[in-house]
């Protein structure tokens, strides 16, 4: 089968949502790991979800036969699905492959849940979006063979209905730079996913190795799915490597680069294949990466335009097609679409032999489609494009690139005019919220000596040594979540919400000062999650009904849209927060969401630099924070787990970041008196990046994840000089696990040996939301009595 490639068609997107319209995709998945339905019917409901994708993007336009449409579904995760497809189960799974090896639906699943105490794969962002990917394991004795036949079956599937689809697979390099080397300690996740219990990982790799060693013996196994997926019916496949953009892994630019020239030299002489698109979205292709791409024998390759310039000519291309990326596949905006021409335009003059239009990555980081968004003020509808319209956009393009400028002068117009509207509507610019951040000057960012703070605080709160306190969610229980919903449908009214949440939180101050913690927190019943409740209480986001994306697994969010000037009409959290307060003498932390974490888990507008939004979010808080303070709360806590995930990929790009990052925090919590201790949370263990970061943010008191890497932590912390109240995590609250009292006095003890006693805070990792109420009470009370213990120990040295 070497007959001529078939050529590139003009317009494709680069993957599509896979969870399904009505998230068909999750509720499927989780009956049959429920044990209410079979393997086959999950099949079925996928095979039908497969088809239903292929024949609603015919009908937006993309070729049935052309290889414009992508076969980018996924039961889990897309880069699990090209680990086990080459076989990289890790070893303790390696009992559930079936007899031939082959590994199936069971083990692919258990390998991304655990069993037991196999843990499972750790869980990571997918560079800087919000998705989660399982992090394969690769060692020195990983055996590379082709082990599912999945990608090739949907090929077939598809051909069956009359579509010649393009596969897309992970490629082999961007698998390699996201692996890590299996290690023998209990297996982190991120931030917000519930895991099992810790347990066995594996065999330790040596020390130093590196997965992108084993390159050379993963190609062979990539070749003979490429060979698998031509017999299929593949004339096209995408291998998909952002890696290659990426000045965030450990791998750097130049051996990236070098393993992509190797890999694609390899994969590319073979005859039985079909044609290779590589694709390399989510930030511009490092110079390296773009001139080895060029040189490889491949046919074609997608490059982002929305976040990477039009790149240099250099040789080869002229044998190549471009995909140029300029349809945004990660905002919601139907932006610019006459630029997006333009680019498209500029890109045609660097020599490849044809230009297609196509999207920046794939779609499955935008909700469906506008039109199941039957709330939303129409003309903020007009201003959108999720998945569907994007596609519909790409064809626009796609028709242009054919039939010239003049084919598609309606649709541009049509875009520039929703453009103009957007531009012009009420809300969008606010003249008060303008006013207020023109004048703003360095001294709103400052907050005055640390040590002067310190002590107004210590008069203020008097708190013992080594204080405790709770991230500040406890358990959301059933009972929780049907009131919240009752309510949402109108069956429960306001007042009688009102008052079981008002008998929620006196529940968990009476039990928060039964267990014996220092500083209390009302709970967070109120919220259905962190980021959405102050959407829904700010000026300037929309929220909406059916605008799911995949966070990881069979989990979906729905992220606000910000799409104006972000203004507070009223105190949001102050009733709930003092009501707490009137219950206890103990102090009793108001809690918000900073401004990172507003951004990052939002689709924010596209119109202004992230930064100018994030001080309009800032100055919301900041009034928050004031009320607050009026209202006698002393310590006020600013959640800020999102600040390492917005971090950019390019160094170049960092600086920037964090300098309007920590400010915007800065401006939030500022204008709080010298008295009052403001808090702050971040959710991650790998924080040496961003350490410095955090000392900038001049918070009191931080409080970070630390139960699953602590010597590393209270390492950096050390090492950083970082001064201020510190709480690494003692436990982790991913876990149903309760830690014992012995397991926890240990930690403390190591801790306070490293870090000053007097800066020390004990606390969990994170919230305690995801959780049920008999681990978290029995946790809290070994925490409380550990504390007391080293307490007693230390007391004397004080
Ligand atoms: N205050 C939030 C909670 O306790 C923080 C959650 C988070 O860090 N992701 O749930
Ligand atoms: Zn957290």
């Amino acid at each position: 089968m070497t007959e001529p490639r078939s050529t590139f068609p003009h317009g494709t997107i680069l993957g599509y949502p896979r969870i399904g319209r009505r998230r068909e995709l999750k509720r499927a998945v989780e009956a049959y790991w429920a044990g209410a339905t079979d393997a086959p019917t999950l099949e079925q409901t996928a095979a039908g979800l497969r088809r239903a994708t292929r024949e609603r993007l015919a009908a937006l336009g993309l070729g049935r036969d052309d290889s414009s449409i992508p076969e980018s579904f996924s039961f889990y995760d897309q880069v699990h699905d090209a680990a086990v497809t080459v076989g990289a189960l890790p070893e303790r799974f390696a009992a559930l492959r079936d007899a031939d090896g082959a590994i199936g639906i069971d083990a692919y699943f258990t390998a991304a849940r655990g069993a037991g105490d196999d843990a499972p794969l750790e869980m990571t962002k997918w560079f800087d979006t919000n998705y989660h990917f399982l992090v394969p394991e690769i060692g020195p004795e990983t055996v590379f063979s082709l082990s599912s036949d999945r990608f090739a079956r949907q090929v077939a599937e598809a051909k069956a209905d009359g579509f010649t689809v393009r596969p897309v697979v992970v490629g082999p390099v961007t698998l390699l730079a996201l692996a890590k080397a299996a290690v023998p300690t209990p297996t982190p996740r991120a931030a917000g996913a519930s895991r099992g219990a810790s347990g066995r990982v594996g065999p330790a790799a040596p020390q130093g190795f590196d997965p992108l060693s084993r390159l050379d013996d993963l190609l062979p196994v990539y070749a003979e799915l490429l060979s698998a997926l031509r017999a299929a019916g593949a004339e096209w496949v995408q291998l998909d490597e952002p890696a290659l953009v990426s000045e965030s892994l450990p791998a750097d630019a130049a051996v990236l680069a070098d393993a992509a020239a190797r890999a694609y030299a390899a994969l590319g002489v073979r005859g039985d294949r079909p044609a290779i698109l590589v694709a390399a979205g989510y930030a511009q292709l490092s110079p390296q990466a773009w001139t080895a791409l060029a040189a490889a024998p491949i046919e074609a390759i997608a490059i982002d335009l929305t976040r990477g310039a039009v790149p240099d000519a250099v040789p080869g291309l002229d044998r190549k097609t471009l995909v140029g990326g300029v349809v945004d596949g990660r905002n919601v905006w139907r932006g610019d679409l006459d630029a997006a021409w333009e680019r498209l335009q500029a890109l045609s003059a660097v020599g490849a032999s044809e230009i297609s239009a196509g999207t920046s990555t794939s779609l499955q980081h935008v909700p469906h489609d506008v039109a199941d968004e039957s709330a939303l003020d129409p003309r903020l509808a007009s201003w959108l494009a999720f998945a569907d319209q994007k596609v519909a956009q790409v064809v626009t393009l796609a028709t242009g690139l054919v039939e010239g400028r003049e084919a598609i002068a309606e649709p541009l117009a049509e875009a520039s005019a929703a453009l103009a509207d957007r531009r012009s509507a009420p809300g969008v610019r606010d003249g008060a919220v303008r006013e207020r951040a023109a004048v703003l000057d360095a001294g709103d960012f400052e907050r005055g000596d640390y040590d002067a703070r310190v002590a107004a605080q210590d008069a203020e709160l008097a708190l013992p040594v080594l204080p405790t306190t709770t991230i500040g969610s406890f358990p959301q229980t059933g009972d929780i979540r049907r009131a919240r919903a009752r309510h949402g449908r109108g069956e429960l009214g306001a007042d009688e919400y009102q008052r079981f949440l008002r008998d929620e939180i006196a529940r968990v101050v009476t039990l928060q000062e039964d267990i014996g913690l220092d500083v209390l927190v009302h709970g967070e019943a109120e919220r259905n999650d962190m980021v959405q409740y102050f959407a829904e209480n700010l000026d300037g986001f929309a929220v909406t009904e059916n605008g799911w994306v995949q966070s990881y697994g069979s989990r979906a969010t729905r992220p606000s849209i910000l799409w104006g000037d972000v203004s507070r009409p009223t105190a949001i959290t102050v009733a709930w927060s003092t009501f707490a307060q009137s219950l206890t003498d103990k102090p009793m932390k108001g809690m918000l969401t900073g401004p990172v974490t507003i951004l990052a888990w939002s689709f924010v507008r596209d119109d202004q630099p992230l930064g100018e939004t994030a001080n309009q979010v800032a100055l919301a808080l900041r009034d928050e924070i004031a009320d607050l303070e009026g209202a006698g709360i002393r310590v006020i806590q600013v959640d800020e787990p999102a600040l390492r995930e917005l971090l950019p990929l390019k160094a170049a790009d960092q600086p920037a970041y964090l300098e309007w990052s920590v400010g915007s925090f800065r401006l939030a919590t500022a204008g709080a008196a010298p008295a009052t201790q403001v808090h702050t949370h971040l959710c991650y263990s790998e924080f040496d990046v961003v350490i410095d970061a955090i000392a900038a943010l001049d918070a009191d008191v931080t409080s970070i994840e630390a139960a699953r890497s602590r010597g590393e932590v209270i390492g950096d912390i050390r090492a950083s000089g970082f001064a201020a109240g510190i709480g690494p995590g003692v436990y982790d609250i991913h876990s149903p696990r309760v830690p014992s009292v012995d397991e926890i006095t240990d930690l403390l003890d190591r801790t306070v040996g490293e870090l000053s006693l007097r800066r020390v805070w004990v606390n969990p990792d994170c919230g305690l939301k995801t959780r049920g109420y008999d681990e978290t009470v029995a946790s809290l009370r070994n925490l409380v009595e550990a504390t007391g213990l080293v307490r007693e120990r230390v007391g004397v040295s004080l």
